[in-house]
């Protein structure tokens, strides 16, 4: 069975006053900003009070109004935003991200097997994180700035151990998460779970009859693109910086964007990944529309938190966001969380973003998604009124 890796927000209670974890990392970031730029936030303990709200309001009084406008009030929910913008307005700030003070990967991996198997998956999944990040920062000049851990077992009762493990030496409470961990994570089945501050990995047992053998190597491989695919969520989370995200209907889960969106950007993203690890060219956009063919739920059905019910959707969204890196190029795809970040609206983001609108493209992709011909003619289309544009 092919990797499944699904995306799922989940709100972490979070006990500001006896925290350690990356929460108060954020609120510490800021409060240490504010120092450096000269105005005194009172102790720096990671706790937002009066005195580090006043800090930011005398900083926020001596900028332009331009500037102003994109920092919202300062809280813990707004930390992280704080801190990625202080960083990004005056470079040397970026030197007090959570993610510029950490540990190195290794000390933030937990795996549920001891001895030479934990030791081999560890530096796997250092190798994936470390080339996942050395391809944003190299190619898109991105730094993440928040911090996270990663967990990874074979199945749901020892990863809902490291779990709860991993929410006490944090002080976070997590709620829903085990149960998605028992429904999905099995034998044939992995499994990639990003939330603000984790990813939790279900990996189907590796083959230690024979390490090294072949199935052992393809196992790897599939949890090394796991692993990519999870990191993009993280750039998504920290690009947004924090979007409030949006719970829909009763669901419990919440959303940073169309779900085709995130998870079709974190499979394009995680291919490119793999493609220039093995240095090979990405599979060709025929390869998408074969495996997107056949499904008939509408796009637009797609965007919600509701569980796909088939992995092909993963696919289906795939194929449409390579529609768009064909024409757009890969930047686009992380300015629009960027610009989900400004504006609050998914909707107004991929207007900003692609210049159209979200329902539109939809609406388009539906006549592609059947016939690989429009696909290339729509793209030719698309590429003429960009030149027009920049012509303008
Ligand atoms: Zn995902």
């Amino acid at each position: 069975m092919r990797p499944a890796a699904a995306l799922t927000f989940i709100f972490l209670s979070f006990c500001a006053a006896t925290a350690s974890g990356s929460p108060r990392e954020n609120a510490v970031c800021v409060q240490n900003q504010l120092a450096a730029l000269g105005h005194a936030p009172g102790p720096i303990d990671g706790i937002i009070g009066p005195q580090s709200f006043a800090a930011a309001s005398n900083w926020l009084n001596t900028q332009d109004q331009s500037v102003r406008a994109t920092f919202p009030k300062l809280s813990h929910q707004s930390a992280f935003r704080w801190c990625r913008q202080l960083g990004a307005l005056q470079p040397g700030l970026a030197t007090l991200w959570p993610s510029a003070v950490t540990q190195s990967w290794g000390d933030r991996l937990y795996v549920d097997e001891a001895g030479v198997q934990g030791t081999i998956k560890k530096l796997m999944m250092v190798s994936a994180l470390t080339q996942a990040e050395e391809y944003f920062r190299e190619s898109h000049q991105i730094e993440l700035a928040a911090t996270f851990d990663v967990l990874g077992a074979e199945n749901a009762s020892d990863l809902n151990r490291l779990i709860r493990e991993w929410g006490a030496r944090r002080n976070f409470r997590s709620t829903g998460l085990p149960q998605i961990a028992d429904d999905r994570c099995g034998d044939d089945f992995s499994l990639g779970i990003a939330m603000r501050y984790l990813i939790a990995l279900c990996w189907h047992p590796y083959d230690t009859e024979h390490p090294l053998g072949w199935s052992w190597w393809e196992q790897h491989l599939e949890s090394f693109k796991l692993i990519a695919h999870e990191f993009v969520h993280m750039v998504q989370y920290d690009l947004s910086a924090d979007y409030p995200l949006r719970r829909i209907g009763n669901d419990r889960q919440r959303v940073i964007g169309p779900k085709w969106m995130t998870e079709g950007t974190a499979e394009y993203f995680a291919q490119v990944i793999e493609a220039d690890r093995v240095d090979e060219d990405l599979p060709g956009m025929f390869w998408l529309y074969l495996s997107a063919y056949g499904f008939d739920d509408p796009l637009r059905d797609l965007s919600d938190t509701r569980p796909w019910p088939n992995e092909a959707h993963y696919d289906v969204g795939h194929f449409a966001v390579r529609i768009l890196a064909d024409i757009y190029g890969p930047e686009p795809l992380l300015e629009y969380w960027i610009n989900v970040g400004k504006t609050q609206s998914w909707d107004q983001a991929f207007r900003d973003t692609f210049g159209m609108d979200r329902a539109d493209f939809e609406t388009d992709f539906e006549a592609m998604r059947k016939d690989i011909g429009k696909v290339l003619i729509y793209k030719r289309q698309r590429a003429e009124l960009l030149e027009i544009k920049a012509g303008q």
